[in-house]
């Protein structure tokens, strides 16, 4: 694979940033055009919001089929970049069931990229069963690489170099690593804020996402914050701390020229709410409760969560409306779904289907079932 040359001419196109980036550094010149652009916004009726509010939904989960979701946007900038620099191979770091090493694996394949790919996983990669993500992410020709789980950040970026350094080293291929706070990543959701001001964004007064490394909330933040500040973005931390949190975005706000190198300027914790909380036991474990909310608004209202990341958020968004809603600028809510409907797939939904009243036989033609 290493001496193919990527494909992909056709789909990068030039970016034009809006006016209000002009004070940022390292704003990127290309983006490739992936999937659908312009996702919906439509009202979302959620049951259990009290009165006086409204929640909105932006439909990122609608983005493509196998690239949906918030990583698409965020790697049409790092991949766009990545061929502009003339790089053959990309490396990047995720949990076994992770979206954004199935969009990428898949990204990559279509662009004639090799990925490289660590997987944070203890577990011997006989045992783990390829389903979901993990099915999408291996049916590709990435290359996978299983890392000791949990891995501090600093040292998943260090891997992330090595790997990208042994490649040019023993291979002589380019390599491209992918590392949030030192790629133009958070331009995905500059880019997206930058969508929503079309659509009628400054009716609302407040975003919620999922959060997890925190590239999308940096990219909502900052973007609000240079065009006034007329809203307030919450993240649901489902992944880490939002100390953690913080910290990521902080380095991000250096990247971008907003934040000194000695750490004064503009801080992630003035311009960004991140709620703690939503992760409950653990990155990627769910409660029953948690599943059978899942279940619940997919009856209710058709969207489908993901348990990893928007059906805590989605949960705890409620909770927070009802128990803490001082922490809400307005009542006019926008939650971004940031994708992640095949971590359903993994087989954790058994445990909220089993007793399915709306499942009926019919053998015999004349044996009309009962109907309610
Ligand atoms: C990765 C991911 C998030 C978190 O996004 P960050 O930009 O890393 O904070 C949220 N939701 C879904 C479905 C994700 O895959």
């Amino acid at each position: 694979m290493g001496s193919s040359s990527p494909s992909s001419s056709d789909i990068i196109v030039k970016y034009e940033a809006p006016a209000w980036t002009c004070g940022m550094k390292n704003v990127p010149t290309h983006k490739l055009k992936f999937s659908n652009v312009g996702t919906p916004i439509h009202k979302w009726k959620l049951s259990d919001i009290p009165d006086g509010y409204d929640v909105y939904i932006k439909r990122d989960d609608l983005r493509g089929c196998a690239t949906s979701g918030n990583k698409v946007r965020c790697l049409e900038f790092v991949l766009a970049d990545a061929i502009r620099q003339g790089c053959t191979s990309v490396v990047s770091a995720g949990s076994s069931h992770s979206n954004n090493l199935r969009t990428l694996a898949i990204m990559a394949a279509s662009l004639g990229i090799q990925a490289h790919v660590l997987i944070k996983c203890n577990q011997n990669p006989c045992s783990v069963p390829s389903v979901a993500n993990y099915l999408m992410t291996r049916l590709t020709n990435a290359k996978l690489y299983f890392v000791p789980w949990p891995l501090e950040y600093d040292e998943e970026c260090q891997r992330v170099q090595l790997l990208a350094e042994k490649l040019r080293h023993d291979t002589g291929e380019k390599a491209y690593p992918i590392v949030f706070d030192d790629s133009p990543w958070m331009y995905g959701y500059v880019d997206a804020f930058n969508e929503m001001m079309n659509q009628g964004l400054e009716s609302f007064t407040d975003i919620v996402s999922a959060s997890g490394g925190g590239g999308t909330s940096a990219g909502l933040a900052i973007s609000n914050y240079l065009t006034g500040s007329k809203l307030k973005i919450h993240g649901m931390v489902c992944y880490e701390t939002a100390s953690n949190q913080h910290k990521t975005i902080n380095s991000m706000l250096r990247y971008v020229g907003l934040q000194q190198e000695d750490g004064t300027g503009l801080q992630s914790e003035d311009i960004y709410n991140a709620i703690d909380g939503p992760i409950g036991e653990g990155y990627g474990i769910s409660t029953q409760q948690e599943l059978e909310f899942v279940h619940g608004v997919a009856q209710q209202t058709g969207v489908l969560l993901g348990p990893v990341y928007t059906g805590k958020a989605t949960y705890h968004l409620i909770k927070h409306l009802k128990t803490n809603p001082k922490i809400f600028k307005g009542k006019k809510i926008l939650f971004i779904h940031t994708g992640g409907v095949f971590e359903l797939f993994d087989g954790r939904m058994e445990e909220v289907m089993y007793s399915d009243e709306n499942v009926q036989v019919w053998r015999d033609l004349s044996d009309v079932p009962a109907v309610t």
